[in-house]
Formats: structure tokens, C-alpha cells, sequence
């Protein structure tokens, strides 16, 4: 499970993230919402510690994430033991970020020999495999920008898939593709969803999350503003900033 405590972040004198609680326990779907620069990407930033935080901490698993505690203080690790972490949080991005001079079957094959060292003939059967869920074997020798944003984005999920992670983030995985391609990248997603991977997503995908969240979060101005059951925070939202922002979307 991923748990969140206290998250602070400033940029300068701008304060990003003003106190986040969060907790995604195992094999559950989080979606989060919230308008423009309300500190989304910041938070899942934060969690795979590609940001460092001011205050608070983000454990996974009961490990902490990017820090390690001594007496009542944190000090940061060293990049070796962060990049260990990260390899079991995946983390796929809104414009995919393929390595374009590696095959689909490269792509998904690199870090799972190179981080976790696992043989490459091993690593290559679970790349097909994975390829095979995400509907596209047959384009594991293309290259990247041979394929539509669509199936990138289905490779860039395989890819974060390859490494095991103990939980997947996204952020607004379908934000960069055309609206006929959208919903490819929205069944892979919940076809993870039904098979208990443990997922974080930022998206602004209303109708996905009232089908696949079992808990939304609402954020806005760096806080949490409210959170629960899709069926209350979409249909019946307690926050006036809540229905507003609803209001806008849907
Ligand atoms: P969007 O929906 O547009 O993606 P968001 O909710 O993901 O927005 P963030 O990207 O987390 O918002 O940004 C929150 C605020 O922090 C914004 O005002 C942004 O400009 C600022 N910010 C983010 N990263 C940095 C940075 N590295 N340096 C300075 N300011 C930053
Ligand atoms: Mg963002």
C-alpha cells in the first residue's frame, strides 16, 4: 500500500503541496482530479521521489520512499538505493517517453535485465507476454514512431509493467492523444484495474473514473479537498470547489 503523510513542497515561494494525506491500500484504483497546476503531477512526482520533499514522508509497503529515517530525522538516500525504489513504481507519462531508437520489444527488455539483472532471454518472454495483454505482439520489432499514440502508450504501460512494480502511476495517460485513441489506453488500464494492480491516476477521464476508481480524490490549491467512492465525490460533493470544478468537466 502506498501511504502519504504531511506532504509539503514549495517551488521557491510557491507552495505546491500544503499537507497531503493519502492512502492507496493494495489493489486498488485512486483516481485524481483537480484543476490546473492544483499540484497533481507534483504529488506523483513526489511519491517516486523525483521530487524532494519539505515535509512529510511517502512510504510503500511500510518502506520509505527516497529518505531513510534516523532517530526523528530523514536523510535522503543516495541515488543507487532511490533508483532501486523506483524500479517498483512505475510511472508512465502523458507523452509515453519510449526510448525511439529501441524496438517495442527493446524497450520493455532494457530495464528489466539492466536494473533488476534478470536474464535476458527471461526478460524477453515477459515482454511478449506483455506485449500479448496489451493487444500488441505484433509490433515487437517495430520502432516507436512507427506506432500511433495509442499503442505507444499501451507499450509505455507494458514497459512499466516489465519491472513488477508494486504500484503503478499515471499521469493523465490519455491527455496527449487523439479522442478516437483514447479508449484503447482506457481498457488496458482497466483490464490492470480488474487484475488488482495497485494504481494512482491522474486523469481527467470522469466517465473511467466513476467506472474503475474505488476512491477519488479531489485536489485543489495543493490540498486534498475531498475524497471517496466515486459515487459521492462525482454525484454528490460535499465541497462547493468540488461541484465547481465538476460542473467545468463533465
Ligand atoms: P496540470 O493539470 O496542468 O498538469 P497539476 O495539478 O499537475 O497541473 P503541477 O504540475 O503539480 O500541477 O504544478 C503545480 C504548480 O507548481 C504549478 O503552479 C506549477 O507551475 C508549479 N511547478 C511545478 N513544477 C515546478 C518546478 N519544477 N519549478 C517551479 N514551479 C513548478
Ligand atoms: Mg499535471
Amino acid at each position: 500500500m502506498v501511504q502519504v503523510r504531511g506532504l509539503h513542497k514549495s517551488f521557491g515561494r510557491l507552495e505546491v503541496l500544503r499537507g497531503v494525506d493519502l492512502d492507496v491500500p493494495a489493489g486498488s484504483v485512486t483516481v485524481v482530479l483537480g484543476p490546473s497546476g492544483s499540484g497533481k503531477s507534483t504529488l506523483l512526482r513526489a511519491i517516486n521521489h523525483l521530487e524532494k520533499l519539505d515535509r512529510g514522508h511517502v512510504a510503500i509497503d511500510g518502506e520509505l520512499i527516497g529518505y531513510r529515517r534516523s532517530g526523528d530525522r530523514l536523510y535522503e538516500l543516495k541515488e543507487r538505493e532511490v533508483l532501486r525504489q523506483r524500479t517498483g513504481i512505475g510511472f508512465v507519462f502523458q507523452n509515453f517517453n519510449l526510448f525511439p531508437h529501441l524496438t517495442v520489444l527493446e524497450n520493455l527488455v532494457e530495464a528489466p535485465v539492466s536494473a533488476l539483472r534478470r536474464p535476458r532471454a527471461e526478460a524477453r518472454a515477459t515482454a511478449l507476454a506483455l506485449l500479448e495483454r496489451v493487444g500488441l505482439a505484433d509490433k515487437a520489432a517495430a520502432y516507436p514512431r512507427q506506432l500511433s499514440g495509442g499503442q505507444q502508450q499501451r507499450v509505455a504501460i507494458a514497459r512499466a509493467l516489465a519491472l513488477e512494480p508494486k504500484v503503478l502511476l499515471f499521469d493523465e495517460p490519455t491527455s496527449a492523444l487523439d479522442p478516437e485513441l483514447v479508449g484503447e489506453v482506457l481498457d488496458v488500464i482497466k483490464d490492470l484495474a480488474r487484475s488488482g494492480t495497485t494504481m494512482i491516476v491522474v486523469t481527467h477521464e470522469i466517465g473511467f473514473a466513476r467506472e474503475v476508481a474505488d476512491t477519488v480524490v479531489f485536489m485543489d490549491g495543493g490540498v486534498v479537498v475531498e475524497q471517496g467512492p466515486p459515487a459521492e465525490v462525482l454525484d454528490r460533493p460535499r465541497h462547493e470547489r468540488t461541484r465547481a470544478f465538476l460542473a467545468k468537466v463533465l
